[in-house]
């Protein structure tokens, strides 16, 4: 056999086996709502692409099975989450742990992203400060802002591990959990934390991009790793190499515009989680499962039609003002793969709307017809 054909052959772990049409159809659930039902039609579902085949055996569906879930089953597991707390909770908080390079970070877009993703206000808060490395036990350390001048302020440490030859350190991703969950606001639906620190949970562990801990709405993920600059290899948790900053402009928009999409990716994929949504094996979607960063970002930046379903259900947004909104960031951005896929989508949905229109126009007239001839019947028989 040649490598060429070994290499197409990657399996899908076994007993996954890749949903038909019927099972596709199944998790989209049938439509009662006439408007909703004019966006969801086949025009729609082609402007999807097909879940891609495991490439390499450790991506994701090469790894674990996944069963899928489907629209009904969100609904149901939303409807038990739903409880009088929950129904006040409408923002999404986001914060930042430990330094940020505001220079090829660009937080103020992804912020805004995540509204226009998500169509709620995403508030970003600051509720701890002096994140600092203590040069003798090598922990992090971080205080939490205090409410007055007066009030004392409390010092957390962060369990660490620390590599002295590359002066490299992680952070324990729980305790970054166990720090957010006392300074959740009442009115957050969840609070995300980003941090440019690597994370680890087992001392196994090369790194971990981050934890979500659902049922305290917390999460926190780490932007190290999408780095375009960074470099590291997989034998050692310590062994990365950050490329020396360009100075030219046109190198510093690059690096700053692909780490922005990649944690546009990151964040809204996992605030779905937090959502209930779980990886979704329908079609090629940002909410797929990804085994290795490859993979991850060879995903696409928007959700598919199952689970835009299920986003629209929860939040109940325009779907087609969300589109636009979307589209205007990614022009903005220049993110232009997304920019198409989004202008195509938009474009069916006018056209189904303006058939609909029509249809409905065609409809009113002949009613309307029918009803000026009743009209002229009567006055006949009237007179006669
Ligand atoms: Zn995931
Ligand atoms: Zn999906």
């Amino acid at each position: 056999m040649s490598r060429t054909r070994q290499r197409k052959t990657v399996p899908f772990a076994h007993g996954f086996k890749l949903p038909d049409q019927s099972a596709i159809e199944k998790a989209l659930g049938t439509f009662d709502d006439a408007t909703l039902e004019s966006v969801f039609n086949e025009n729609f579902y082609k402007t999807f692409d097909s879940l891609p085949f495991p490439k390499k055996p450790w991506d994701w569906l090469a790894q674990y099975i996944e069963r899928g879930q489907t629209y009904a089953e969100h609904l149901q597991l939303s409807r038990t989450l739903n409880t009088p707390a929950s129904s006040n909770r409408k923002s999404i908080y986001l914060t930042i742990i430990g330094e940020i390079d505001y220079s090829i970070f660009d937080i103020n877009s992804l912020v805004e992203y995540t509204q226009r993703f998500f169509q709620m206000p995403v508030k970003l808060i600051h509720p701890f400060m002096d994140f600092q490395l203590d040069d003798n036990t090598y922990q992090w350390t971080c205080k939490k802002l205090t409410k007055s001048a007066d009030e004392k302020s409390q010092t957390f440490n962060l369990r660490t591990r620390y590599n002295e030859k590359p002066k490299h350190c992680q952070v324990h991703v729980t305790s970054i959990l166990n720090l957010l969950t006392k300074v959740v606001p009442e009115d957050a639906k969840c609070l995300v934390a980003l941090t440019m620190l690597d994370l680890y949970s087992d001392d196994t562990d090369l790194f971990i991009a981050g934890l979500a801990r659902g049922n305290s709405r917390v999460a926190v993920f780490s932007l190290y790793r999408y780095d375009p600059y960074l470099s590291f290899n997989e034998s050692d948790w310590f062994s990365c190499k950050m490329k020396t900053a360009s100075k030219s402009e046109e190198e510093m928009t690059k690096r700053r515009k692909l780490l922005l999409l990649r944690a546009c990716r990151l964040l809204t994929h996992e605030i779905c989680h937090l959502f209930g949504i779980a990886h979704c094996i329908f079609y090629s979607c940002l909410i797929n499962g990804s085994g290795h960063l490859d993979e991850d970002f060879s995903q696409p930046l928007l959700e598919c039609p199952v689970d835009l379903r299920k986003l629209h259900t929860l939040i109940q947004f325009d779907i087609q003002d969300r589109y636009e909104q979307l589209l205007e960031f990614f022009k903005i951005h220049k993110f232009q793969n997304e920019l198409e896929s989004v202008q195509t989508k938009l474009n069916v949905i006018n056209q189904s709307m303006n058939s609909n229109t029509s249809t409905a126009k065609r409809k009113h007239d002949h009613y309307t017809a029918t009803s000026d001839s009743r009209l002229r019947s009567s006055k006949r028989l009237a007179k006669c």
